[in-house]
């Protein structure tokens, strides 16, 4: 069944730019340019030769360079979380625990600045990225595409793409697939929820959302293949679609998402305008949920990347999630939110350090999803509480599921890879993400199925 999913969706899409119905805009870095009235096919043209020539701008990354290190004792850690908290740097690889480490991204006039800082810690540096100006522009230049035809997994995809995947399939396997959409991003863009099961509602649910976190593009990547691996292979998995309601929103934060492959690389947050004047747009959506809102690991600074948002709830598209969570809270028994990078399997609680009281069960189911993911390409993950010792981080998603929504089994997945490529995972790489995480869903599917459905 097919609902409105893809009648919202007025947009033409070329090579990045947005033509909303009887306008023309073209987005170029901050600059807008907007001729409401007639679009003719030669102004999109030299629009798309122009946006062509120009790699995705936005923040300037010339002489841009990430740092490593590894906390070795407590005050170290400490160190890195009160820089951290301070904001001034892009934190790629947040501090967790000692013996762990932490990426931290600074620009050509902060590299000294931060090199310093860290050293007088008693850390020890290692530049990671040299250029990051360059590595971001090699994945731009890349064959990723903008409004391409169909989806595939040999490169990465923008929501609107992603969308018309999503309508297609659920038209061509009505017998298995709803396609809801269940609200709009902040600037417009269709936020859908596509159920895949033919068990009928009242069968035990697993809940999968991506791209909370604009430029983790492995995220929607993987997600969109555990969907396509269930719906176009549905014979192997007849026995858990019978049994298992699975609800997937492969992109919930789109206008962050579309954001960073036409402006910004490296954009984390959502696209919100700013809620007080000379503020900053965006907020951390993982930062965003009412749950010990603001109490740890984010900042009330609209210009710092882990900012939580003028309120709980603030970020729209937070809320189209959260509603859809409570709707379907009583029979939804895991939740799965996708991030990266740093390959992680982990569950609440994140914002203390105190353990949930069922986190033995948390702990043993994603110990056989890991060993499951392991088995296939040998990449390993760790398993554990968000967080570890003194690092915490409050008004994330999975803490709200749990903590709110009473989902027993939520998890915060950080895809590939543990520090190599970055955000910017090659897209040769998606594929083997997405059969090893398909493997991990395959054993939590037959856990929910064994204890709830049988
Ligand atoms: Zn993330």
């Amino acid at each position: 069944m097919v609902t409105d999913a893809q009648s919202d969706v007025n947009e033409l899409r070329s090579n990045g730019q947005t033509m909303r119905r009887g306008q023309c805009v073209a987005r170029r870095g901050s600059e807008v340019v907007s001729q409401v009235s007639r679009c003719t096919m030669n102004t999109l043209l030299v629009l798309a030769a122009v946006l062509l020539a120009t790699p995705a701008r936005g923040q300037d990354l010339s002489g841009a360079k990430t740092l490593s290190v590894v906390p070795q004792t407590e005050a170290q850690l400490k160190e890195l979380i009160k820089l951290f908290d301070a904001g001034q740097y892009d934190f790629w690889r947040e501090p967790r625990d000692m013996g762990m480490s932490v990426d931290i991204m600074a620009t050509a006039s902060q590299v000294q600045e931060l090199t310093a800082a860290l050293e007088r810690s008693g850390l020890k540096p290692q530049v990671k990225v040299d250029d990051v100006a360059q590595m971001v522009m090699r994945q731009n230049s890349g064959v990723y595409s903008r409004g391409a035809r169909s989806l595939d997994w040999e490169d990465y995809h923008d929501s609107y793409t992603i969308n018309r995947w999503m309508a297609q399939l659920a038209s061509d396997h009505p017998d298995l697939c709803t396609l809801e959409t269940v609200g709009k991003s902040y600037e417009g863009r269709p936020m859908n929820l596509l159920t895949v099961g033919k068990g009928g509602a009242d069968k035990p649910g697993i809940f999968i959302d991506g791209g909370i976190h604009a430029r983790e593009w492995i995220s929607p990547a993987t997600v969109t293949f555990l969907v396509n691996q269930l719906v176009t292979n549905s014979s192997a998995h007849d026995d858990l679609l019978s049994s298992v309601n699975f609800y997937f929103m492969p992109v919930i934060n789109p206008d962050g998402y579309d954001y960073s492959f036409t402006d910004d690389r490296l954009w984390r947050k959502t696209r919100s305008e700013p809620a007080s004047p000379g503020g900053c747009s965006g907020a951390d959506a993982n930062r965003n949920w009412d749950f010990h809102w603001m109490e740890a690991g984010t900042s009330n600074d609209s210009c710092v990347d882990n900012y939580g948002g003028s309120a709980p709830f603030s970020e729209v598209e937070m809320q189209v999630v959260r509603d859809q969570l409570t709707r379907l809270r009583n029979t939804t028994k895991v939740y799965l939110t996708f991030h990266s990078y740093g390959q992680k399997w982990m569950y609440p609680w994140g914002y203390t350090a105190a353990l949930p009281e069922d986190w033995q069960d948390l702990d043993r189911l994603a110990r056989d999803a890991v060993g499951a993911l392991k088995a296939v390409h040998g990449t390993r993950y760790q398993v554990g509480s968000s967080t570890r010792t003194i690092y915490a981080a409050s008004g994330g998603s999975d803490d709200w599921a749990k903590g709110v929504a009473g989902i027993k089994y939520c998890y915060t997945v950080e895809l590939r890879d543990l520090g190599t490529h970055y955000f910017t995972l090659p897209p040769s790489l998606i594929i083997p993400s997405g059969q090893e995480t398909f493997a991990a869903l395959k054993v939590i599917a037959n856990f929910v199925k064994k204890t709830y459905s049988d």
